[in-house]
């Protein structure tokens, strides 16, 4: 049975948080506390699954690795969240007033859609500004600098999805939000159709990168599921140039760097950081590998 839902749990991830998100909407319930409770369910199967039927075993052994993940969870959590979604109301207002926007975008009102429409429609404006932004991260200098950190884990576990320099991640907030979210609200979709978005997003993100044997076909071709993201993370550059999606893989299907090996025994040799960022702490702890993405050599060799 652990062995089914190992390999299923993605499916049955969607399908369970889909259920959830459907039933608090007709029942007009609290839409984010929803998903909240779907996104927690998954990440607590996640965390059972990668012990009982890991991926590699010798991923669920620490490298002195889970104080830096721990550490870095928690600022995110505790402190750059709050602080990002306390100033984004701000920046909405002040866009709005600058520019003098309207809410109304012209004949287009999205809201006239059925509500699937809508939120495939935002999943792939959101997703289309979180692929630019992940993708920019990796070939400008200075904001591969602040990614590193990300790459730095030598292992994949459902914890170290985390692990970002808080500079990478309020960055990548701000990019996902001129580049995504902001046009999602300035055409007017509803609130519901965000939600729907995280309802479908989050259970995917909180897989991408378990320890775990999933093994979910020709879901591969629509998510970032960790078999893809397994590629992302390869030591070698030619490999890790792949699969910046950040749920979905449309738009690396569309720009080229979609790369999916249906061969199961084919997987990238290692995970960690390339060749050229040998100078990164990487075996240091979290305020050490913050400190190191102000160090000019720890990371500026061109790597793609
Ligand atoms: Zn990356």
């Amino acid at each position: 049975m652990f062995n089914f839902l190992s390999k299923h749990l993605l499916l049955l991830s969607l399908m369970l948080s889909v259920s959830i998100f459907s039933i608090a909407y007709s029942l007009a319930w609290d839409l984010e506390f929803a998903v909240l409770g779907s996104t927690s369910l998954t990440l607590i199967f996640a965390i059972i699954l990668e012990r009982v039927t890991p991926f590699y075993s010798e991923w669920n052994k620490s490298q002195g690795d889970i104080q830096t993940d721990l550490t870095s969870a928690l600022v995110l959590i505790a402190l750059v969240d709050p602080l990002l979604k306390f100033l984004a109301p701000f920046i909405v207002i002040v866009f709005y007033s600058t520019l003098n926007l309207s809410e109304d975008m012209g004949q287009f009102n999205p809201q006239q859609l059925p509500l699937v429409v809508q939120i495939i429609l935002a999943t792939l404006l959101i997703e289309l500004g979180r692929y630019w932004s992940h993708r920019l991260h990796h070939t400008v200098m200075p904001l591969w600098r602040l990614h590193a950190m990300h790459h730095s884990s030598q292992r994949l576990y459902a914890i170290n999805n985390l692990r970002f320099n808080p500079l990478n991640y309020g960055l990548n907030y701000g990019l996902n939000f001129f580049m995504g979210i902001l046009p999602v609200m300035l055409f007017g979709f509803s609130a519901e159709a965000l939600f729907g978005y995280l309802a479908i997003s989050q259970p995917v993100l909180m897989l991408q990168h378990a320890n775990i044997n999933l093994r979910s076909g020709w879901l591969n071709y629509i998510f970032s599921t960790n078999e893809l993201h397994r590629w992302h993370h390869s030591t070698l550059a030619h490999e890790a140039n792949s699969n910046y999606g950040n749920a979905i893989v449309l738009w690396d299907q569309i720009f080229g760097t979609f790369r999916f090996e249906r061969d199961s025994k084919n997987e990238p040799k290692r995970v960690g950081l390339f060749l050229s960022n040998s100078n990164y702490p990487t075996r240091d702890g979290y305020f050490k590998q913050l400190g190191s993405s102000l160090k000019f050599n720890c990371c500026a060799t061109k790597h793609i």
